[in-house]
């Protein structure tokens, strides 16, 4: 491995059988599935047992083990087939056993990890509710203890995969106000109490399924308590990192396609006697969006090998998520403004990285709370 990559061989091998698996498995059928607003359950049972989902796990439940340029190589080449709502359907476990995998006792790993990275099983990170999303401290749903179980009731919303999965990592108040009394819950799909109360619609990510949940005296063992009463808001946090490490590099690979898009369109597209290319603004504003992207790369893979170092990267991951997310946003739209009218049909696949990409600088904490976080770290 030279010293200048953050890339060995395993990561060369990686990344090839990831691409035939897109190739293969998600490139003919994803513009149909974008149109249908979800991929078939079927594509977790094959990227499980080609063994994709268990990249960065423990073997003992299930995993390959690996690093963390293992997980981003998985993320970079599920991004190339062009579809956030892909990514993030495909990717929602990533969110989800993180918090059961560190915290959970050896029965609830056991119960849940090893079928979802076989893919017989999804699962969903439950988070965010009507009134409270970028402040996770203010939560209202509610976990009663009554003997051997929590009674809960409450609703979320916004729940990537929150439609099809089976196990929900289900934030909920156990405690007083803030975060001292927010507790994590794993919640199975089928018990009494609790429903997918709605289906949501969406600008862009149209193949994952989004959904609102209601729990109505939904009453959840107590076996199912992820780590211990009280403490699951540091869980949480803990878990956001890898989520906005995720998200920068959806980011990058959405601004990837963008330029790869419109490197090969100014040469094909012809205006005023000369390809787009001929115009020298044009070419300045692909350079333009080269060297961010270039910078943003490069950026995130710092982050990431940091992480991977066992180093905290609190502030950095944030600066990431929003260094990538404002240069996708810059390359996206740029993107849509070369195509012309061509950018703006359903057919060019500029248009959808446009409307997938402006979830980006909003989902797992928005551009304004990363930069809370990242002036509390200079000290303010
Ligand atoms: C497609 C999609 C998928 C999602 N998937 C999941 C999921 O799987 N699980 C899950 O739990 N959640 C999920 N979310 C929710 C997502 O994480 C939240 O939408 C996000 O954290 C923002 O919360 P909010 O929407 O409530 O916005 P709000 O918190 O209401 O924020 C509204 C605006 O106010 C700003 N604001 C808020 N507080 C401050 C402040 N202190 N200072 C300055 N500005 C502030 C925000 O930056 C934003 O611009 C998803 C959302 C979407 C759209």
């Amino acid at each position: 491995m030279s010293k200048l990559s953050y890339f060995g061989e395993t990561h060369r091998l990686l990344r090839d059988t990831v691409s035939r698996f897109v190739e293969r498995e998600v490139l003919p059928h994803i513009d149909d599935w974008e149109e249908a607003e979800s991929f078939p359950r079927e594509l977790y049972l094959k990227a499980g047992a080609a063994g994709l989902l268990g990249i960065g796990y423990p073997e003992a439940l299930g995993g390959s083990e690996g690093d963390i340029f293992q997980k981003l190589v998985f993320t970079e080449e599920i991004m190339r087939a062009g579809s956030g709502g892909l990514t993030a359907g495909l990717g929602s476990l990533d969110i989800a056993l993180p918090p059961i995998v560190h915290f959970g006792s050896d029965e609830l790993k056991q119960r849940v990890v090893p079928a979802v990275l076989r893919g017989e099983k999804i699962a969903a990170l439950a988070i965010t509710e009507p009134n409270a999303g970028s402040d996770v401290a203010g939560i209202q749903t509610r976990a009663v203890k009554e003997g051997d179980f929590y009674r809960v009731n409450g609703a979320k919303t916004f729940i990537t995969s929150g439609c099809r999965a089976d196990f929900y990592t289900v934030a909920v108040r156990t405690g007083d106000k803030g975060y001292g009394g927010v507790s994590l819950l794993m919640i199975e799909k089928d018990t009494p109490g609790f429903t997918v109360s709605k289906k949501l619609k969406k600008m862009g990510w149209w193949a994952s399924d989004t959904a609102e949940l209601s729990f109505q005296d939904c009453m959840v063992p107590v076996e199912n308590l992820i780590g211990v009463e009280n403490q699951g808001f540091v869980a949480i946090m803990n878990n956001f990192q890898n989520e906005r490490l995720s998200l920068a590099l959806m980011a990058n690979g959405t601004s990837q396609l963008a330029l790869e898009a419109c490197l090969e369109y100014v040469q094909d597209r012809k205006a005023f006697g000369k390809p787009l290319s001929g115009f020298q603004v044009t070419r300045h504003k692909l350079a333009d969006m080269a060297t961010q992207l270039e910078a943003s790369k490069e950026f995130t893979y710092r982050v990431a090998a940091k992480m991977d170092n066992g180093e905290s990267v609190i502030k950095e991951v944030s600066m990431a998520k929003n260094f990538a997310t404002d240069v996708s946003d810059k390359l996206t739209y740029e993107a849509v403004q070369l195509f012309g009218g061509m950018g703006y049909m359903r057919e060019s696949l500029v248009e959808r990285l446009y409307r997938d990409n402006r979830i980006l600088s909003i989902g797992g904490g928005t551009r304004e709370i990363m930069n809370e976080i990242i002036s509390k770290q200079l000290g303010f």
